[in-house]
C-alpha cells in the first residue's frame, strides 16, 4: 500500500491562504489506484507529483466542503481525457453527488456523464473495486450526509475518518483499521472548538479514538491555522506519549509505504 498526501491543509483559512497545500490523498492498494477528496490544487499537485490521473480506478468524496471537493469536476475532465475515454467509479456522500436539502451537489451533470459508474453512499454502504473493499462510515459534521471510508486491501486496512468530531461509537466503525488517517483540524489549545465551530476533530478527540482502536499507525492531517502555528508534530508526539500508539503528522507530498 502506498499513500501520498497531495496536501495537508484543512479548514477555510489554512486552505485559502495555502498555509499547506490541499489536494487530497492518493492511494495505491491491491493493484488499484484511488484518489480521496480532491480539494483545491488536486489537479496541479497531481501533475507535479506524477499521479496517474488517467488510470485511476476510483475517486472518493467524503463530503461537500470545498477543501475536499473543489477540484472534482476538473479531475473528472483529466480522468476521462476530456470525456473521450470514460472510465472508473466515483464514490461519494449523497450530499456531494446529488445534494441534500439545501446543500447543493458538487459534481456537475456534465461531469457525471464522464464517469463510468457513480455510487452515492450513506454510512455502512460498501462496494468493491477489484480486491479493494470500500465501506462508508458515519461522521458528525456540518454536512449531515458526510462520510468517512474504510479501505480494505489484501494486506492492510486503511481508515479515513473524514471531517467531524469524536462521538461515542466512532471507534466501532474503525476498530479494525491498521492505518488510521485522522483529520485532526484543531490542537489541544483550541478548547473552544466544539462550542464555537462544532463537529470538528481536535487532538483530545483523536486521543479518545486511538485509545479505543489502537491501530498500527495514526497519521494526522487536515491542519487548520491554529494547529499549524504550534506545530502538528507536537500534537502527534503528545498523542504518542499518551496512548503508546505510533502517531505521525503528515507533511505535504509525503509518501507512506507499507
Ligand atoms: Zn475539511
Ligand atoms: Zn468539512
Amino acid at each position: 500500500m502506498k499513500i501520498q498526501f497531495l496536501g495537508t491543509a484543512g479548514g477555510r483559512t489554512s486552505v485559502s491562504k495555502q498555509l499547506r497545500t490541499s489536494g487530497g490523498i492518493y492511494i495505491e492498494t491491491s493493484g488499484k489506484k484511488l484518489y480521496l477528496d480532491p480539494g483545491p490544487g488536486a489537479l496541479i499537485h497531481s501533475r507535479k507529483n506524477n499521479i496517474p490521473i488517467e488510470t485511476l480506478d476510483a475517486i472518493l468524496l467524503s463530503h461537500v466542503h470545498q477543501d475536499h471537493t473543489n477540484d472534482i469536476n476538473t479531475m473528472i475532465d483529466a480522468w476521462s481525457e476530456g470525456g473521450k475515454n470514460i472510465k472508473g467509479t466515483l464514490i461519494g456522500s449523497i450530499s456531494a453527488i446529488d445534494g441534500f436539502e439545501d446543500i447543493e451537489k458538487i459534481v456537475l451533470n456534465y461531469h457525471k456523464n464522464h464517469v463510468k459508474k457513480i455510487i452515492a453512499m450513506v454510512e455502512n454502504d460498501s462496494t468493491d473495486i477489484g480486491q479493494v473493499h470500500i465501506t462508508a462510515t458515519k461522521t458528525q459534521h456540518s454536512d449531515p450526509k458526510g462520510i468517512g471510508f474504510i479501505i480494505k486491501g489484501e494486506y492492510k486496512i486503511l481508515s479515513y475518518i473524514g471531517d467531524g468530531c469524536y462521538f461515542e461509537g466512532l471507534e466501532e466503525y474503525h476498530k479494525n483499521s491498521d492505518i488510521l488517517i485522522v483529520n485532526n483540524i484543531f490542537p489541544r489549545s483550541r478548547t473552544d472548538a466544539d462550542k464555537k465551530i462544532g463537529y470538528h476533530m481536535d487532538t483530545y478527540g483523536t486521543l479518545k479514538l486511538i485509545n479505543k482502536i489502537r491501530p498500527e499507525l495514526v497519521i494526522l492531517q487536515h491542519f487548520a491555522q491554529t494547529i499549524l502555528a504550534i506545530g502538528p508534530e507536537n500534537e502527534a508526539k503528545w498523542l504518542e506519549e499518551q496512548s503508546g500508539v505510533k502517531v505521525l503528522a503528515a507533511k505535504d507530498f509525503e509518501i507512506f509505504e507499507f
